[in-house]
């Protein structure tokens, strides 16, 4: 696991220790033997499960890739969590995003526990066959491990509901008879899918930023005047103005976001730049976003790299390199993309004063802490981009009763469930020192710590 996560979790759970109207029967020893207890649970995962899938590509040539699927911890209900498709996918970082979804479970209220799945390729160099292979295959391998009560996958990077689909059909073939529909979320409308999962997550981190910065700031203006905390003045500072935007990662949560952000009623942004992995474009008079959606949804979701292919789609944009949105001179910059982008080597340069993560760890902890002190809001992943994993919820819940909802009801079970969760956290960032990813580290812990102590698990 990260040092990053390995610390603040050390962090909230000393926070905890020295609380003593947190778990006040544990007392003395019984308590230090607790606390160790609940360290080392929560800094290793239950199990780590890996393969190298071996699959036939059309050309004849057999390949064998590392995949893995990692259950963290299921104290709080069946594993969830994300089947990530990327080159860079190794052990250490799987495990630490399944720990991530142990916390962001926890934080929400969602009855799941955090598990996390990758498969080491760049799923732009494999034919549409070969990749419905890896999928089969995936299952075939990890089929013990997964299921509707057991561990529930869903996309993450280079995923999306074809690849659920796949996996879905394969589950509910070497179980018959299962409830299969809820083996995995994400899927296509038709294939028993929620309406509104594919925007969740976007909708979700656009929903978080505003409202921190709107909802929350307006309502609670005057409490907010006369506080010390760093943050309330940069949240003030920020109170009912126009904001430059900049997204980085251009895919199912980048693009959405914004969106979102570019057709905001309450709060009037302009976004100036987005990214993927090969450009920035940049418009200081503000982007065309639905016009870049359009285009990556032809396009095998890249975004334009020539004037000429701005040209094509009117859109007028200045092509920069894909690092060059991280130290835009920006208000706000929401990170879209992958882990660890902003760190020791960049974070001086960094000039927005709210980050938003949709990605999961795209921020260092040299980096956070750089940019905290500096009065920096950072609106953590296990916040933010949470909306994935709740409407999952949702969807599973569906699937089980066979009884769909509507895509507003959708959205509105994920906004007040944000809602709820940022009402939870927000009174006690606004009014401590601490960043909000500590804040809600310790609300995670506290949830969890609780559930395991009272399933007898602290010993
Ligand atoms: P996605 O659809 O695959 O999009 C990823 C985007 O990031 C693409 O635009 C990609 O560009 C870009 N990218 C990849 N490598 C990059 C690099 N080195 N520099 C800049 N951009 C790069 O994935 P996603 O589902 O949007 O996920 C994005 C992040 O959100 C991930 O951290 C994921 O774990 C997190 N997340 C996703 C969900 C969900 O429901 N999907 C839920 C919670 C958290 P190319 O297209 O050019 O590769």
């Amino acid at each position: 696991m990260e040092e990053q996560t390995r610390s603040i979790v050390q962090q909230s759970l000393n926070a905890l220790l020295g609380n003593e109207s947190f778990l006040p029967e544990l007392q003395g020893d019984m308590r230090k033997t607790a606390f160790t207890s609940l360290n080392a649970i929560l800094s290793t995962p239950n199990q780590i499960h890996k393969s190298f899938l071996r699959v036939a590509l059309e050309g004849g040539e057999v390949v064998r890739i590392p995949s893995y699927r990692v259950h963290h911890n299921d104290a709080l209900g069946p594993y969830k969590g994300g089947i990530r498709f990327h080159e860079t996918v190794n052990e250490e970082d799987v495990v630490n995003l399944a720990f991530l979804m142990t916390l962001k479970n926890a934080l929400h209220n969602v009855p799941f526990g955090g598990s996390k799945g990758g498969i080491s390729i760049n799923p732009k160099e494999f034919s549409e066959k070969e990749l419905q292979l890896i999928c089969v295959n995936y299952v075939r391998y990890f089929n013990n491990v997964l299921g509707p009560d057991k561990d529930i996958p869903a996309p993450d990077v280079g995923s999306g509901e074809r690849e659920m689909d796949w996996m879905m059909a394969e589950y509910k073939k070497i179980n018959p008879g299962s409830q299969y529909l809820g083996s995995f979320t994400g899927k296509s409308i038709v294939n028993g899918g929620s309406l509104g999962r594919r925007e969740a997550t976007g909708k979700g981190v656009y929903f978080s930023f505003r409202y921190l910065l709107h909802d929350y700031v307006i309502a609670n203006e005057k409490a907010l005047a006369t506080s010390t905390n760093i943050f309330a003045k940069t949240a003030l500072d920020f109170m009912n103005r126009p904001l430059t935007v900049a997204v980085q990662g251009f895919g199912n949560v980048g693009s959405v976001t914004a969106l979102e952000a570019s057709q905001c009623k309450y709060i009037h942004n302009k976004v100036v730049a987005v990214s993927d992995r090969n450009v920035t474009l940049f418009n200081a008079d503000g982007l065309d976003i639905p016009a870049l959606i359009d285009f990556i949804a032809k396009n095998q979701g890249d975004l334009p790299t020539s004037v000429e292919q701005l040209t094509e789609i009117s859109v007028h944009a200045e092509i920069q390199s894909r690092e060059d949105i991280l130290t835009m001179n920006v208000d706000v910059l929401f990170l879209a993309a992958l882990e660890n982008q902003l760190h020791d080597h960049n974070k001086t340069e960094v000039k927005a004063r709210i980050i938003v993560e949709g990605a999961n760890a795209p921020t260092t902890q040299e980096a956070d802490d750089y940019l905290s002190n500096k009065g920096v809001i950072i609106i953590p992943d296990i916040l933010a981009n949470a909306g994935g994993v709740i409407v999952s919820y949702l969807e599973w819940l569906q699937g089980r009763e066979t009884q769909f909802y509507t895509e507003e009801q959708v959205h509105n079970q994920l906004f007040d469930k944000m809602k709820h969760t940022l009402d939870g956290i927000l009174p006690q960032y606004f009014g401590d020192p601490f960043p909000l990813r500590q804040n809600c580290y310790i609300h995670s812990v506290t949830r969890l710590s609780t559930v395991l102590y009272k399933q007898g698990q602290l010993y």
